[in-house]
């Protein structure tokens, strides 16, 4: 397993195809590892053994017939509980989807299918994708396999985990308000959060509808970029996907063009002074390599937070009426509940029993930013100040080309350190909410550790700028050799 835990897509393409290795060993040999050691990390909230085998046989056979096969044929993939995998339960890290199967394949995962991808699970996440540290999980937390003390992040922790610790070659997650960036930072991984519009939504659990987008976890940058190239484009059962399919951009940037903006309001209080070292210490080294830093102002930043975690709960309390414990998968309550009093009573007990803690609070302050007479106080002037926030990062892209910045303020906390105290926890959230609210594309890359610890590098692009920041990206990775 350790030989394989560090190789890129390509690489392990380029053994399948010449008879190195075989996708059914390369299956048997991940399965194998999740088995042996995720009771340590607790990635994983389903394992789909038999599906995995199946779908690496018939990746055998096309390679035994002499067939081409595509980059991503007999790649072990593991896939956020939030994403739908027909035939495979999918629980959105809730009780009250505890027993549900999804009927349908999400569009990326029928287009992982047609590569011939291997699906090897489904990996843990905070409840509906609330939280940054999937302790808001129904089924336990995963934990950081750097420090086993320490949160790896969420919501899409169980993906970052699963890729951190080689059980998986690459993940699926999804990204809200910096669910994929912010727990790939935490476990030293690559995470996109791709353009809003790119990928298609068509099949995943939704948590706020104008803000949710799916991207990879991946050990490179290269990876992320193939795994993406594989999952965009238009979607006829996404409305908001947009046509436009990327040509992945040929030349590498000269890094004497690049011209990166720093904002000062991204380097001000709540900052950990040691993760703040990390990110200015490769600054500095890209600064050397011939790139242009200039210090620029997203003057409306600071209010992001606020209005992410209006919109958030607003969006999430409408997504999540449909979830009442009789449908999806929960057996249906008392039969005689036939009055409407008595069905009210049981929707009443059965969310009050299923959801979670941070599930009801999102659902009580977006059901009340959203009734009659405080809608326009805070639901409208949220999306004003979103416009706002907009506007600043348009003009901040007539300077430079790319943002850079933390991707998160601090570094991967303990387990429990902040479950007490939801106001903490959204702090995590501080430089990743502005991009979802903008609908732009950002990466996480590891930028160097403190101790065992790694600090990821925040690189954003202009909207459909992924090319950008995949090259963007590759400077970092090939500054430092981690
Ligand atoms: N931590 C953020 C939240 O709790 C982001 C969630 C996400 O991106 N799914 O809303």
């Amino acid at each position: 397993m350790e030989s394989l835990a560090k190789l890129s897509i390509r690489t392990i393409h380029e053994k399948l195809v010449h008879r190195e290795i075989s996708a059914v060993e390369i299956a048997r040999m991940h399965l194998e590892h999740i088995e042996n050691t995720d009771q340590e990390f607790h990635a994983f909230l389903t394992v789909t053994a038999d599906m995995a085998l199946e779908q690496a046989a018939l990746v055998d056979e096309k390679i035994k017939e002499g067939q081409e096969i595509p980059l991503l044929a007999g790649i072990p993939c593991a896939v956020k509980d939030a994403i739908l995998v027909k035939g495979v339960r999918c629980t959105a890290g809730s009780k009250i989807l505890e027993n549900y199967i999804a009927p349908y394949d999400a569009t990326v995962i029928a287009r992982l299918r047609e590569q011939g991808t291997v699906l090897v699970g489904k990996t843990n996440t905070d409840e509906f994708g609330m939280g940054t540290s999937t302790e808001n999980s129904a089924f336990g937390a995963t934990k950081n396999p750097h420090d086993l003390t320490r949160v790896a992040g969420g919501s899409s922790g169980g993906s970052a985990a699963a890729v951190c610790s080689g059980e998986s070659v690459f993940a699926l997650g999804e990204d809200t308000g910096g669910s994929i960036r912010l727990p790939a930072s935490f476990c030293g991984v690559i995470g996109l959060k791709p353009t809003y519009g790119t990928v298609s939504r068509h099949g995943i659990i939704a948590l706020a509808s104008s803000l949710d987008q799916v991207g990879p976890f991946a050990r490179n940058v290269e990876d992320a970029q193939t795994v993406f190239d594989a999952i965009s484009g238009k979607d006829p059962l996404d409305s908001t996907s947009v046509l436009y399919r990327y040509a992945p951009l040929q030349e590498d940037i000269n890094p004497k063009k690049i011209r990166i903006g720093v904002p000062k309001e991204f380097f001000a209080e709540g900052l950990d002074s040691q993760v703040e070292k990390v990110i200015r210490d490769m600054l500095a080294i890209l600064e050397k390599g011939g790139a242009e830093i200039h210090e620029i102002s997203l003057p409306n930043a600071p209010y992001a937070l606020a209005v992410y975690y209006i919109i958030n709960t607003s969006e999430a309390s409408a997504n999540l009426a449909r979830y009442d414990a009789i449908r999806y998968g929960v057996p249906a309550q008392p039969k005689e509940a036939a009055t409407d009093e008595k069905l009210f009573h049981v929707y009443m007990n059965n969310r009050g029993e299923k959801f979670g803690p941070e599930v009801k609070r999102r659902i009580m302050l977006g059901t009340y930013a959203l009734s009659a007479g405080y809608y326009d106080a805070y639901y409208v002037k949220a999306q004003k100040i979103r416009t706002l926030l907009k506007q600043d990062f348009d003009r901040a892209f007539e300077k430079v080309d790319v943002i850079m910045g933390p991707t998160t303020p601090f570094l991967p906390f303990k387990l429990n350190e902040r479950t007490a105290d939801p106001l903490s926890m959204y702090l995590a959230d501080l430089f990743t909410v502005p991009v979802n609210l903008a609908g732009l594309p950002a990466l996480s890359v590891p930028a160097g550790k403190v101790g065992e610890l790694p600090v990821g590098m925040h690189i954003i692009a202009r909207a459909f700028g992924e090319p950008l920041l995949f090259q963007a990206g590759k400077l970092i990775e090939n500054a430092w050799n981690f």
